[in-house]
């Protein structure tokens, strides 16, 4: 059986609370609306991490708007450094070609994820494309993406809750932490 988690308790600094982010959500959605006025949005969010993000954000959008998800590999299990490696696990449902798209992110932190989904996206023919994250840890970046909007830009440390996971826990945390340092050092 396996050792109940303190989610709680292995975070050892709260950087973002939940106040924070949903003011900055709501401002982050104003500004899409204001930018792309008059046309529809197809948003294309990356699983797991940006869901909480995904569903906020939409809301905060007042233009009519598609979703759509894909699921990509970066991080292998339940580690917190990154492979380089990108694998689709789950493919668009539909086509974009022609469409405005707003990928929807929930953390830039080398960017090679997202260097090679917005190669693999613009391949689609899409009439647009832009970016939006929540975090952007710019410390670690090794490939230069141009972001078109940014929720909050943090120090290099790993962070999770608010979707982002370590071994897929702590997704379901209101806020954005630090994880203890000690969780991921004793495995
Ligand atoms: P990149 O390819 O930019 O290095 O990594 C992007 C992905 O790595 C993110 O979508 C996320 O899944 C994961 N990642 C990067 N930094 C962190 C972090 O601080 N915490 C967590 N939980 N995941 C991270």
């Amino acid at each position: 059986m396996r050792t109940m988690v303190d989610q709680t308790a292995d975070i050892g600094e709260i950087l973002l609370t939940e106040d924070q982010i949903q003011t900055r959500v709501a401002e982050l959605g104003a500004q899409i609306s204001n930018d792309m006025a008059g046309r529809q949005l197809t948003l294309v969010s990356v699983l797991k991490g940006s869901l909480p993000f995904m569903a906020d954000l939409m809301r905060a959008i007042s233009l009519p708007l598609r979703i759509d998800l894909m699921e990509v590999s970066s991080y292998g299990g339940a580690t917190t450094e990154s492979s380089g490696l990108v694998r689709i696990l789950k493919d668009l449902s539909s086509s974009i070609e022609g469409e405005d798209i707003l990928i929807v992110e929930d953390i830039i932190d080398t960017g090679l994820t997202l260097n090679y989904l917005v190669r693999y996206l613009r391949g689609k023919k899409p009439a647009s494309l832009r970016i939006c994250t929540l975090l952007d840890k710019p410390a670690r970046r090794l490939v230069e993406i141009d972001v078109d909007y940014t929720g909050f830009t943090i120090p290099d440390q790993f962070v999770v809750g608010y979707g982002l996971d370590y071994g897929e826990l702590y997704r379901n945390l209101r806020f954005v932490g630090v994880l203890r340092p000690e969780v991921y050092t004793q495995e």
